[in-house]
């Protein structure tokens, strides 16, 4: 009988993809996936400290470990970030840990568990790799809607509060043949939509074809055959150039969203973040996009509590925010991260109590703009793709606009992963609520979900 293996992933949309194709690595490797951990022989916690005490949660996860299904424990592989800052300490510490593989080492998992059974256990690997690519269609897809698709690794920017570049590496783009090919691969597979993925997306400059950049990679992937929404993340704003705009706005599949991550309203405070841009120069490209683009709905990432943050620089995130409006937003509080420039060089000198009022303070401002900004779409009929249940009923669908607005609506199951009309009736400030038009429905692609990946996003 196959062993089995369960994965469970901490993080960000580029740890989900991990995921899958370590996934698919295990399935070439004849495992089979399981949805229980408790069937499992082998359990995979792909960890990200990006945003999270991701460390408590893995230990706090650890100790919840089931025993496997001949009454043995399963063996224990940690992967991801928190495997790549840890190293070996994770395995004195974490005791049940049998294998502790670095982001840079994930596609060696399957070796890596190999070696065990065969008495030669190699138990750590975070050495740093150029080729940190899989073997091509590999990837096991959670969804069977949306497909992420890697385009860049790593990042070499080291903003200061950022642990990226030290847990992922320097930046490695990946050759366009190949991620043209794997777009092909997610799009007869039935993947409606895809999800181009870097940690500065937009800085992408193809190895194998001369002059190659992010708009002649939006280009080339709008051209393959079953491809019907674009979405990419994260850009950098200070990489958003005037043909990537002109790209966005002429190539219909690109969706009308643009992710743009401020971090802050304060200019000094953007400074001491090594952002590379001021205040003044963020507002000027959130002009020239509207302009461009006058549909487009922006979405944006900021930190409040940031060292050295006075009173007045949270005031500047809160006029800048009011002044783009933005239509979602991440907002975090300071947390300093191992390794990092901040951590070294700045004091978390804001209180956690002022952190919390001024978070308090960005959230409730942001839910206000955003409840005015959806009740402006009552009465109007939108497009949105379906790829999802609804999480409140379960007689209801959740669907995306192109501007990744969610739209609830009662609508029957069987039209997940079509497209589908519908008219606002009602909104919130986290959604939209509809009916759905009659006669507007696509017809359905068919993907299969993977479904031994569980996934705890952010
Ligand atoms: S650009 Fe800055 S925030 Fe983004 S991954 Fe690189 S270092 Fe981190």
């Amino acid at each position: 009988m196959p062993k089995k293996y369960y994965i469970d992933t901490f993080g960000c949309q580029m740890n989900v993809h991990d995921s899958e194709r370590l996934g698919g690595l295990l399935d070439q490797a004849g495992y089979e996936a399981t949805s229980q951990p408790e069937d499992a022989d082998l359990i995979v916690i792909n960890t990200c400290s990006v945003r999270e005490r991701a460390e408590e949660r893995l230990y706090t996860e650890l100790g919840m470990l089931p025993v496997g299904p001949s009454g043995q424990k399963p063996i224990v592989a940690v992967t991801g970030c928190v495997a790549q800052q840890e190293g070996e300490a994770l395995l004195k510490r974490g005791q049940d840990v049998d294998l502790v593989v670095g982001t840079q080492a994930l596609s060696r998992l399957p070796a890596m568990v190999d070696s065990l059974a065969q008495g030669t256990p190699e138990r750590v690997d975070i050495n740093p790799y150029d080729n940190v690519s899989f073997p091509l269609g590999v990837a096991r897809r959670h969804d069977p809607v949306k497909a992420s698709v890697t385009v860049i690794e790593g990042c070499n920017d080291f903003c200061t509060f950022c642990v990226v570049p030290y847990t992922r590496g320097h930046e490695r783009m990946r050759p366009a043949h190949e991620i043209v090919k794997e777009v092909g691969i997610a799009a007869r597979e039935g993947h409606r939509e895809i999800h181009l993925l870097g940690q500065i997306v937009n800085h992408y400059q193809a190895p194998d074809i001369a002059g190659c950049d992010f708009s002649s990679l939006l280009e080339l992937v709008h051209e393959v055959p079953g491809v019907e929404r674009i979405r990419f993340s994260s850009p950098h704003p200070r990489h958003v150039t005037p043909r990537m705009i002109a790209s966005m706005r002429d190539l219909p599949k690109v969706c009308r969203h643009l992710h743009l991550p401020v971090q802050s309203g304060s200019t000094t405070v953007l400074t001491r973040m090594r952002r590379r841009h001021t205040r003044e120069e963020y507002l000027d490209l959130v002009d020239n996009i509207r302009e461009a683009i006058p549909d487009i709905a922006i979405s944006t990432d900021v930190i409040v509590g940031f060292p050295g943050e006075t009173v007045k620089d949270f005031e500047e995130t809160l006029s800048l925010t009011r002044a783009v409006r933005y239509h979602s937003m991440f907002s975090f509080k300071y947390s300093e991260r191992p390794n990092t420039l901040a951590s070294k060089r700045l004091q978390d000198d804001v209180t956690a109590k002022e952190k919390t009022r001024r978070i308090v303070s960005l959230q409730g401002l942001q839910k206000e703009l955003q409840a005015d900004i959806h009740s402006r779409s009552i009465g109007s009929t939108v497009e949105v793709l379906v790829d999802s249940t609804s999480r409140r009923r379960d007689s209801e669908l959740a669907g995306r606009t192109s501007g990744n607005t969610v739209v609830n609506f009662a609508a029957p199951k069987d039209i997940l992963g079509c497209f589908a009309k519908v008219k606002i009736t009602k909104s919130g400030p986290f959604s939209l609520y509809g009916q759905l038009v009659q006669g507007t429905t696509t017809v359905r692609k068919t993907a299969t979900p993977a479904e031994a990946i569980q996934v705890h996003s952010r």
